[in-house]
């Protein structure tokens, strides 16, 4: 929609100022009643109300909260709720547009200003800012210091001053922008007005940073746990990329999915085998050409391809929220990134799955890529940072405990449900005592000066040139685990390595025999090995277990793309798949039932409400073909 068009929606629906929330309720009410009225929820998420207060008692805070958490209504919601306009800083100026129009939708006149516009446009941005027409601006870090906008923005009345992605403030985070260092001149020229950061990465050092550089005053500092309870993480070594990349996908059938790789031919080729096989994938890295990668990135938006097969380029910028799985077919280089690049799963709050496969050889690729291009004073946390990665992988601790120790917290909960570890997706191997010696004996006959690689040669009996070159075939241990594949015994190594019966040392990663290693050989000590279990034979996740009919969720994906098309907004800002799934579960039949459909607020309903209604009823009508042939 085009800026004049939606500035003639925006009077004809037009919302006075605070709407939904007159002065004299308390501020928890207000905001409860906002966030029904306009987004049509019905609960906050953890931390959500406390930020929202801050912002109504114009009480400086730092706001941290993992993606997904849900930080845009933290600042969204006190907008509507209070006088004037909020202003929001945001870097991605291609989310503006997308936050722009999903307020739109919602009824909240909103708009933006950044280089994308044209001077027209931009006038007339400035006569809805002048005439206090606006309840949200959203405007790019660069243009905020300017001198005319200040004065501008002086004139206007602004109710708060929001900073998205604050942590490009720090030079201590990952992702430093020098125009946000300016942004801590904004205090001064606006003395009155409360300042509110939000983040979903941060140190102590980093928030301190926030703190200092935007010169906050007795901020009230909110942190949220890091963990996303409704991802599924599952680590697994790979042995047959394609294979087990599609043993997820078959999960997934005609959901959207992220499949990261390290290199950009990895990117080309596993993209295109998935296309040959018939799914719906682009790649994007930064060898294509930009067009390319906005056409690609724009077609996974829009619901057009199920599948973005990307390098680490990807994700920064996109705020798709139903993201159903996110497939590292190659390992991050950080437990951050690692963090970061999942967690573009499941921010709807619905089920997500996240599967990483790995080997050694991606420690090497990352290793290599380190040497090259960093900078010498930066390669030993990398280095670090790669090596806690990889710990993580070979181990065998619930993932979601992994990675909240990491960023310093302290999980109570021993299982997480949510795991491969906790699912406990593996089998415990009945002679594992026996295997685990055979193992260790493999590698004390080979002198203990061997890597895992060549350990696995032998003990599968490889009649490979290196094996017979040390003789080694003539070893008793020699084939011992013949009949076991490849990728089951290396992930027998790691368990060793990682229960501390082996370690690797050296920059061969020669496998050596720890006390604890001779006390298993000893049988001083039990050990339980595990096998994964094939990767198929696995209940299917996502939308369908929750009880929603998968034809009529369907259906209804077809009208929201349908009106998202004509609307020209991704499909997510007519109605999230939370929406979706309560329609084709609850099967409303009249407008009252509809808004009590998680998503649905007043203006949605006026907007889309009789269309979805028409949908529903047309379906019960018809009889299900499909049906005739099941059971
Ligand atoms: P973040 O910016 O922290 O990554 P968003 O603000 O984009 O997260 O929110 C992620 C998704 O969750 C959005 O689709 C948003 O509408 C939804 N959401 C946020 N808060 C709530 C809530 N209280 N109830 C239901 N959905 C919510
Ligand atoms: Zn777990």
């Amino acid at each position: 929609m085009s800026l004049s068009e939606w500035s003639d929606r925006l009077f004809e629906h037009n919302v006075p100022a605070s709407a939904s929330c007159s002065r004299h309720r308390p501020p928890a009410v207000a905001l409860h009643a906002a966030l029904k009225q306009y987004w049509g929820y019905d609960s906050f998420r953890p931390l959500q109300k406390e930020a929202m207060l801050h912002a109504m008692q114009r009480r400086d805070s730092l706001v941290v909260l993992p993606t997904g958490g849900g930080k845009s209504l933290c600042y969204q919601v006190p907008a509507v709720c209070l006088d004037g306009m909020a202003v929001v800083i945001s870097p991605l100026i291609s989310l503006m547009k997308d936050q722009v129009d999903a307020l739109q939708a919602c009824g909240i006149p909103a708009a933006f200003v950044n280089s994308t516009l044209s001077p027209g446009q931009r006038r007339q941005v400035a006569q809805q800012v002048r005439s206090g027409q606006l309840k949200l601006l959203f405007i790019a870090p660069e243009r905020i210091v300017q001198e005319t906008t200040v004065r501008f923005l002086q004139r206007a009345n602004v109710s708060f001053i929001a900073i998205d992605e604050a942590h490009c403030i720090s030079h201590w985070g990952h992702d430093f922008r020098p125009e946000y260092r300016q942004l801590g001149t904004l205090r001064a020229a606006f003395p009155g007005v409360a300042f509110h950061a939000f983040t979903a990465t941060a140190t102590e050092r980093v928030r301190q940073d926030i703190c200092d550089q935007m010169k906050l005053t007795d901020p009230a500092v909110l942190v949220g746990s890091v963990d996303r309870p409704n991802l599924t993480y599952r680590v697994r070594r790979r042995h047959d990329t394609f294979r087990q990349v599609e043993g997820v996908l078959e999960r997934h059938r005609g959901e959207s999915g992220i499949i990261y790789c390290i290199s950009r031919s990895s990117v080309d080729d596993l993209s295109g085998v998935l296309n040959d096989r018939g799914y719906r994938a682009r790649p994007y890295h930064a060898g294509l050409d930009s067009d390319t990668r906005r056409r690609h990135q724009e077609a996974f938006v829009r619901d057009e391809v199920d599948i973005i097969v990307a390098t680490v380029a990807f994700g920064m910028g996109i705020d798709k929220s139903n993201v159903r799985f996110v497939i590292h077919a190659e390992m991050p280089r950080s437990i951050e990134a690692w963090q970061q690049e999942s967690g573009r799963a499941g921010r709807d709050g619905l089920e997500a799955e996240c599967c990483l496969f790995f080997s050694e050889r991606d420690v090497r690729t990352w290793e290599f890529l380190i040497e090259q291009s960093e900078a010498a004073s930066h390669r030993e946390a990398s280095l670090q940072a790669l090596a806690a990665m990889e710990a993580v992988c070979i181990g065998r601790q619930c993932r979601h405990v992994s990675i909240r120790r990491h960023f310093g917290e302290q999980p109570d909960k021993d299982n997480c449900g949510a795991c491969d570890v906790c699912l406990q997706e593996t089998d415990t191997v009945p002679d594992s005592q026996e295997t685990a010696c055979r193992i260790l004996s493999g590698v004390f006959r080979q002198g203990q000066n061997f890597g895992a690689a060549h350990t696995v040669l032998v003990l599968r009996g490889s009649r490979s040139r290196k094996v017979f070159a040390h003789g080694h075939e003539r070893l008793s241990t020699w084939g011992i685990l013949k009949d076991e594949p490849e990728h089951v015994v290396r992930g027998w190594i790691d368990q060793l390595v990682s229960e501390g019966c082996l370690e690797r040392v050296g920059e061969y990663g020669t496998l050596r025999i720890t006390p604890a290693g001779w006390q298993v050989l000893r049988g001083q000590r039990g050990i339980t090995l595990m096998r994964p279990r094939p990767e198929r034979h696995r209940a299917p996740a996502g939308l369908n277990r929750e009880g929603g009919d998968p034809e009529l969720f369907e259906r209804l994906r077809r009208l929201r793309r349908r009106l998202a098309r004509e609307r020209g907004v991704p499909p997510y800002v007519i109605f999230g798949d939370v929406t979706l799934k309560e329609l084709a579960l609850e099967q409303p039949d009249s407008q009252d039932r509809m808004l009590a459909i998680h998503g649905i607020g007043r203006k949605k309903m006026e907007q889309y409400g009789s269309l979805f209604l028409e949908a529903i009823r047309t379906w019960q009508a018809v009889p299900n073909p499909a049906e005739d042939h099941q059971s």
